[in-house]
């Protein structure tokens, strides 16, 4: 093997969810909004200086910088923005994942963790979550190099208590704990303000799920300015000007549609609650969840097979076969009432014709 080839960077990269070509398809797989962004941002896009193109970004990306501090009762010096909370997460393991103690995070959990770690060489351990899928928090309690919870969880969608957040953050103040709250606009309660009280909390966010702008790659993070500074000199040392122009000014925009966050996020609350309700008279088995996804299992059906029937339906939804634990669920984006009326059909069917019914 030539010199080159010993040493290349080999990893193995994260698998996203499949984003199929066609669009008479109903897309159930990835999580997304099924709702179009608040309308303010195509006026935003529409009214854009196109001039500004020509130009570089605001490194800090200004104005959405300001504008979550205003919408999180923050300074803008407490808040770093970045492309998608992927990027952030990526930079937050970068700067303060710098040692040899191995990091913490659950067995069961956003699966980029384990291949940024691997990415980054940097050391981890992961920690079985329970038999109801629950974080036992007296395994974070040892010495670690920094712990990582996504709170609400995924793929299991449900939130840990916040007594046992609080307790894990507390008994590791020699460490930096990350709470990724994707999902918490759909139910959770965010530890956002808990930043003032613990100068080891980072918090990230994204616009990807509750904002719907999975598209345009819009993610936060949220610290006491000292953390948000050692992120910025790595940032700037790495690429300057990550955030473009359209995605700073799209979500500066979508902050300013109260009304229109609030009415999304209620219907699809609202719509999970109901298809929660179909599937267990189904026999569905599954915790609640306070994001915009079920992680559902059946006692009868298999839960791989339905996945593979209802692809041929062109209905998709997400099946793990890693870690083995969770091959026996699926994961379900809540989409509008429609589209989970044609799920519930096409599942109805299904087991019809297994005599799962
Ligand atoms: N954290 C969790 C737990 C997620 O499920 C996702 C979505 N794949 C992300 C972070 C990243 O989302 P984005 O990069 O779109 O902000």
């Amino acid at each position: 093997m030539r010199y080159f080839e010993q040493h290349i960077r080999r990893v193995t990269p994260y698998t996203p969810g499949e984003q199929p070509k066609e669009t008479d398809i109903i897309k159930l797989n990835t999580n997304e909004n099924p709702y179009p962004p608040a309308p303010g941002v195509r006026k935003a896009l529409q009214e854009m200086d196109y001039d500004l193109l020509r130009r570089y970004p605001d490194p800090a990306g200004e104005p959405l910088r300001s504008a979550i501090a205003r919408e999180l009762h923050l300074k803008k010096e407490e808040v770093f923005v970045g492309v998608g909370s992927d990027d952030v997460l990526a930079m937050l393991f970068l700067t303060f994942f710098n040692g040899d103690r191995p990091i913490l995070f659950p067995d069961i959990t956003y699966s980029f963790y384990d291949v940024w770690a691997e990415m980054l060489r940097i050391p981890y351990e992961t920690k079985p979550l329970d038999q109801n899928f629950t974080i036992r928090k007296e395994d974070y309690f040892g010495e670690n190099g920094g712990i990582v919870i996504a709170n609400p969880n995924a793929p299991t969608g449900t939130a840990l208590d916040l007594s046992a957040l609080r307790e894990i953050i507390e008994r590791n103040r020699e460490s930096i704990v990350i709470v990724d709250e994707a999902y918490i606009d759909f139910g959770g309660e965010s530890v956002v303000p808990w930043i003032r009280e613990y100068d080891n909390l980072l918090v990230t966010q994204t616009f990807s799920k509750s904002r719907s702008l999975a598209g345009m790659r819009i993610g936060e993070a949220l610290g006491c300015e000292t953390l948000i500074r050692y992120l910025n000199d790595v940032k700037y040392s790495f690429n300057s000007y990550t955030m473009n122009t359209t995605a700073i000014l799209a979500g500066a925009a979508a902050l300013s549609d109260r009304a229109y966050f609030e009415e999304t996020r209620q219907k699809i609350i609202e719509t999970r609650i109901w298809t929660a309700e179909k599937l267990r008279e189904l026999g569905f088995a599954f915790s609640d969840s306070v994001t915009n996804f079920l992680f559902v299992t059946h006692p009868v059906v298999d839960c791989e097979a339905l996945y593979v029937a209802l692809r041929e339906q062109k209905i998709y939804v997400r099946h793990f076969s890693k870690p083995a634990r969770i091959a026996p669920y699926l994961r379900i984006t809540i989409g509008t009432k429609e589209e989970m009326e044609a799920l519930l059909g096409a599942i109805r069917e299904y087991m019809k014709k297994e005599g799962a019914l």
